[in-house]
């Protein structure tokens, strides 16, 4: 067989087999997160404990009833006036709902205006109450996620075109 038929034989099998491919593509899938937590929606909330546990319990309703699988991404310093044994209980009440927590800074520091050392030091203070509440079940802290999805400057003055989710995270397999 010639190369031109050889190579007119393998263009004519990609066609056929085109709608095969497409036909058995795999499931898509959605992850679904929430950040900004204990309480995301801004500042402006309420942020003391009862507050918070009854608003997460609210929120957690749907992902329990249906067994929705979600990351939870935190902010350890949002809610100032909780106590750390006091977030460590709201967290619990997500790894009670089947949901996996992720690091999301301190105090959701931008990484494009926060100096290296520091959003540094964002990530670390930003996770022993989480860690530890994952440990608390033999899991790992798997995932953390940049606050506003930047992921630094590309060069001085220039947003990062490098934000989407699939950098900073990885999805549940
Ligand atoms: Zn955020």
């Amino acid at each position: 067989m010639s190369r031109s038929w050889r190579a007119g034989l393998a263009l004519l099998t990609l066609v056929l087999a085109a709608p095969l491919i497409s036909a058995e593509s795999p499931v898509k899938q959605v992850a679904i997160t929430i950040d900004d937590l204990p309480l995301g929606g801004g500042d402006g909330g309420p942020c003391d404990f009862q507050s918070v546990r009854r608003i997460t319990a609210r929120l957690l309703e749907p992902f329990s009833a249906q067994r929705i699988p979600v990351t939870a991404f935190i902010n350890e310093g949002r809610c100032r006036d909780m106590t750390p044994r006091e977030l460590r209980a709201v967290l619990d009440m997500w790894l009670d709902a089947g949901a996996d927590l992720g690091n999301h800074t301190y105090s959701h520091a931008d990484l494009s205006r926060t100096p290296v050392a520091d959003f540094e030091g964002e990530i670390t203070r930003g996770e022993p109450v989480t860690r530890a509440a994952l440990g608390n079940r033999d899991r790992p802290l798997r995932y953390f996620r940049h606050s506003f999805l930047h992921t630094g400057l590309d060069r001085p003055g220039t947003p990062s075109s490098n934000f989407s989710h699939r950098t900073d995270t990885r999805w549940r397999r």
